[in-house]
Parts: C-alpha cells; structure tokens; sequence
C-alpha cells in the first residue's frame, strides 16, 4: 500500500515560475501505470509521491499532463548538475552515435580520465587510486573488503572490528547493512553480525553529547579494543538529519583511526560532489580519509560509484581479482566526467556556499512559526532537514512528516518520502544549480504547507 493517497484528488490550481498544478492529483490517468508498478514490483518499491515522472531538466520534474514540480529531492541526491544537464546529454549522445555502450575491465578512455580526476579529487594525488563501481553499497563492500584485508595482512585475523555509527545508513546489501546503524533493517540478518558494531554519532540533537569521550566509552562498553578494529566506516553527514559531526570530534576520530593503524573511510555517496558546498565533505572537517566512498552525485545521472583510496590498500589485490562487469561502463564515466566539468565550470561549490543561506534561514523561519512540532533544522550547502516531532518532544512525527510532505507535493514542491527511524525528517536536497528565486519560492510553497497542515489539526 502506498503510505500517500492514491484516490485522485481535486487540489488547488499552482502556477508559479517553478511550479504547475492543473489537475487532480494523483492524475487520473497516472493510475494505470502505478497500479502496474503494484502488480509487478515488490512492494518495497511504493512509497513515493504518485507522480509519474516524464521528463527532467535542471530543478523541474513533469509528468505527461502538463502538471511541473520544483524538484528538491535530486532524484535521491543524484542530480547535482541539475536534471538532463545539456554538457551529460551531449557526452552520452556522442558514446551512443560512436557507438561505444559497454567495455568491462577492457581499458577506454574515459576510464582513464575519470580515474584522473577522482585521483586530483583526493588528499595526495600521487598516493591514491580510484576505482569504479556501479551502486553505492557495492562500493561500501569494497571498501569494507580493502580495509578488512589489510588489517589482516598487516595485523592478523583479529584486527577485524568494523565500527560504524548509530542511525548511519551505508546501503542494503549484506555488508553494508551490517555496516548500517538502523536496527529494524537488519532484522533479515543472524550471525552475520559479530564483527560489526555501532557507536552513537555526535549529531548534537538525538545525541547531545558529542565529545569524541563518547566514542572511546561506546568502544569500551561494547568490549571493543582499538587495536582490534580494522576500519571506522562513516557517513560525511549522516542523512537522516543531515547531521555533522562536530570538526574537533571528526579531527580526533582520525587521529585515533592513525594512531591505531584503523583505515578511515568516509561514506560520501550523498555528501560528495558539491553537495555540501566543498567537492567533498570531508574536507570541511579538516581530515584526510584512507577510503572515500562515491556514489550518486558522481554523475549526476546513470548509475557509477567509487572507492578512491591510499594506493597500500587499494593495490591488495593482483590483476583481475578485484573487478565488476559494469566498473567504469563508458557511457556512466562520460556522464561523470561532464558533470563533474559542470561543477567547475559553473562555480558550483561558490554559488552552493551562496545559497546554503537562502535555504537555511528560510527553513529557519517557518521552524520559528511551529517550533512545537518542528523539533530542529540541520544543514550544510544544500542538503537539510527538518525533525518532525510530537509537540514539545523529541518523540518523532512521521505522520506529520508525511501530511507536510505529501502537502507539498499537492503544491508542486517534490521532496522524496521522509526519511527518519520514525520517517520523521523531511530531507531537503535540490539539484545544486537551483537558483535563489527557486528556492524561495519552493519555501513558499512548504511555508504554506506546513501552516496548511497545522491549521487542519
Ligand atoms: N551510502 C549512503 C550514505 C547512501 O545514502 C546510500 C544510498 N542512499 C548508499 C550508501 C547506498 O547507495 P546505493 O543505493 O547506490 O547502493
């Protein structure tokens, strides 16, 4: 069942810049394919706005009835360079004409120049190498599996810990939901799980205390000695906020994972890439990461993920070993580098710093309007969130979270479902050229949704 109404409903006309609404919603004729989708897909596929997705250019999304929403979801944070960017498009025509459509481990160009830049990207160029996946938990694997071997080669078999972080999210595959800190999803898992624990993350609001004490004591309690853990996996920012960790905590957790021979590998699938106003995370944190994990913003389209890492781990294994049928796919690396183009071309990281405010402080302003529910907004660059609470407490609102969501969406305003242990946050990730008018007049739209909603209560 979808968790949003699928009864077409006559909902107010929206006819912004930005934003056009001229039908019921769900649109009537949209019905059939997502009843289709019902029948054909599991069930784990429902779950977001009934809106059938046409075409996608810059920060509008539109279906096939003339109905356009401002986009603040990226697609899931994929879209950095915005949706259909011309420079993508162009590059994927010219490997579809050559044509060029699939090499596997065979060498092309592209791969080579992509390999290039990630390596520029990285803290020492001349000491790490990147390598090409398809999704972002397979590269969450192969980091766990470069940092487990060398622990191991280097140290032994009991050098094995994984420590992660509560509420973390690293993807849905075995080893990174293991690696993942949301207990419901790993109830499919038995056994697996001994080498793997979690810490609280220093986020400030669910966890007050963010000294980086509370990491060394979690490691106690759990029984967990330094010199046993392999690699400290963690989300740049955890997305279930976005919440950062304090500069001086992330600048100690990397000199303890040196002092202890621990990689560090920072998860920057949805930070990386301008996201946060810097090409990575992590930078803003001062630190220089062993492992860095690369997914979606990466190519700001088709599918391409990366591990970029110190050149002593990622060297481990021999020719032909470490390999994926899809790794570096050309036309996915054609996407990569164009957007990647596009984000220098286009000052990208200035104009996210320029518009972190914009979005940040309006968000700011209607939390101020209803701060009983609205429990705190976190946010870097373009990427935020805002808690929905029950009122006065900390006690998650999903229900809430869901009405403002689906509100906005009835007003052309597209943000994924709310994401949250209690799908209580409602996440904020636009693509990173959407412009200041833009924005404000999406926070128009949620502005009014939330009062809306409020209102109806
Ligand atoms: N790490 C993080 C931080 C993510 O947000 C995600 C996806 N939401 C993943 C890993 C997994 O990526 P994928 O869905 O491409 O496997």
């Amino acid at each position: 069942m979808s968790k949003y109404n699928l009864v077409p409903k006559s909902v107010p006309r929206v006819n912004t810049p930005h934003r056009k609404i001229n039908t019921k919603l769900p649109v009537p004729e949209s019905l059939e394919i997502l009843e289709l989708l019902q029948r054909t897909e599991p069930r784990s596929m429902q779950g977001q706005p009934p809106l059938i997705w046409h075409t996608g250019e810059g920060c509008t999304i539109r279906d096939p009835w003339g109905n356009a929403w401002l986009d603040w979801s990226s697609g899931v944070l994929i879209t950095n360079v915005g949706h259909g960017h011309p420079k993508v498009r162009e590059a994927l025509r010219e490997l579809v004409d050559r044509p060029l459509l699939t090499t596997y481990v065979f060498p092309h160009e592209g791969r080579a120049r992509l390999d290039r830049e990630l390596q520029k990207m990285s803290p020492d160029p001349e000491n790490y190498r990147a390598f090409l996946l398809t999704t972002g938990s397979e590269a969450v694997e192969n980091a766990l599996k470069l940092a487990r071997t060398y622990a191991a080669r280097k140290h032994g078999p009991n050098k094995c810990m994984v420590v992660s972080f509560k509420n973390g999210f690293h993807g849905r595959t075995l080893g990174s939901q293991l690696a993942g800190g949301m207990d419901k999803q790993k109830e499919w898992i038995h056994g697996e799980g001994a080498t793997f624990v979690q810490v609280p993350f220093p986020d400030g609001y669910k966890n007050e205390d963010v000294s980086f004490d509370r990491f060394l004591s979690s490691l106690a309690q759990l029984g967990v000695e330094p010199a046993d853990v392999a690699v400290v996996i963690a989300e740049t920012y955890q997305g279930v906020g976005p919440d950062f960790m304090p500069n001086e905590y992330a600048q100690q957790l990397a000199s303890f994972c040196a002092e202890h021979d621990i990689v560090l590998a920072m998860d920057e699938v949805q930070a990386g890439f301008g996201r946060t106003g810097t090409m990575f995370g992590y930078e803003q944190y001062g630190i220089k990461p062993d492992l860095i994990i690369c997914g979606k913003g990466i190519s700001s389209s088709l599918p391409l993920s990366a591990v970029i890492g110190r050149s002593d781990i990622m060297d481990l294994y021999p020719a032909g070993s470490m390999t994926s049928t899809h790794s570096g796919s050309p036309l996915p690396v054609a996407a990569a580098l164009a957007s990647i183009e596009v984000i220098r071309e286009e000052n990208l990281l200035d104009h996210v710093k320029k518009m972190e405010p914009v979005l940040l402080n309006g968000l700011k302003k209607i939390q101020a309007k209803h701060p009983e529910v609205l429990g705190c907004v976190h946010g870097r660059g373009l990427v935020a969130g805002i808690q929905v609470v029950k009122a006065g407490t900390k006690e998650p609102d999903g229900p809430l979270a869901l009405a403002i969501n689906e509100r906005c969406f009835q007003k052309g305003l597209i943000m994924f479902a709310p994401v949250g242990i209690g799908g209580e946050c409602i996440k904020i990730s636009p693509p990173l050229v959407i412009t200041e008018d833009a924005i404000l007049d999406g926070l128009q739209a949620l502005e009014e949704a939330v009062d809306e909603v409020m209102a109806e209560r």
